[in-house]
């Protein structure tokens, strides 16, 4: 999950002094990366009638994994296929990393039975994605369950205990068989912890401008971890219609 940051820093410098060869004064170059301005160390450059621009921004900006091998003498990019997800992932935890890692104390207005499904969402998440399950951990100091919010919303997160909540509705049809049990539950929590953790780094990604962007950024996490989980197709197509409806 993290990069050697050391050796992409040498690596660059590296390109960037056989950048400096023939580059005299030219105008400033800005460079816009998905609708958003970016500063570089070495501003971008025309040299000989092409512009170039530091390739570590540029790729990691977009989710790719650069590397260099001296003895080869070769700049190696690498884009992987879940370019999206997995930059949302890397970077959030990077962002909000903590050695403290306290397990979601499970509320008494929890039944046995839906305590039962929550542990086992936490143990699917430890075993498979540790790192989820950190970053999980975190940002949900407590599980609960409340009777009503509305219909429609599943779980959510008071933004002032930071705890999550789940619809007792929704509990009904995680406990009572038919859908997607311990998968849909440690997926939901990933989401829940998302939406928290804007408010622990600050700053959130920019993956689309649009009014509903938390959601959409809290489902593209979800989405990630279901990946990760390797849930079934049949719900990982579901997040991809929550995502899709938001878009549109
Ligand atoms: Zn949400």
């Amino acid at each position: 999950m993290f990069r050697n940051k050391y050796k992409l820093m040498v690596s660059i410098s590296i390109i960037v002094l056989f950048l400096f060869v023939n580059v005299y004064a030219v105008p400033y170059i800005k460079l816009v990366i998905n609708g958003q301005q970016v500063n570089t160390d070495v501003p971008p450059q025309i040299v000989n009638g092409t512009t170039l621009v530091p390739i570590r921004v540029i790729s990691e900006s977009l989710g790719a994994k650069v590397d260099w091998d001296g003895n080869t003498q070769t700049v190696s990019v690498t884009m992987p296929r879940e370019t999206l997800e997995a930059h949302t992932v890397d970077t959030f935890w990077e962002a909000c990393e903590s050695d403290t890692v306290t397990e979601p104390i499970i509320d008494d207005s929890v039944t046995p039975e839906f305590k039962a499904v929550l542990q086992k969402a936490l143990a699917l998440l430890k075993e498979k994605d540790n790192t989820t399950y950190k970053f999980v951990c975190v940002y949900i100091p407590r599980i609960a369950v409340q009777q009503y919010k509305d219909n429609i919303v599943g779980s959510w997160v008071d933004y002032t205990t930071h705890n999550v909540y789940f619809n007792s509705t929704n509990i009904n049809r995680i406990t009572s068989g038919g859908t997607w049990g311990i998968e849909y539950v440690a997926i939901t929590l990933a989401h829940e912890a998302y939406h928290e953790s804007t408010f622990c780094s600050g700053s959130s990604i920019s993956i689309y401008s649009d009014v509903n962007e938390d959601e959409i950024q809290a489902y593209a996490f979800e989405y990630a971890v279901a990946k990760h989980l390797g849930v079934s197709s049949d719900l990982q197509n579901w997040v991809k219609q929550q995502i899709t409806s938001l878009i549109n």
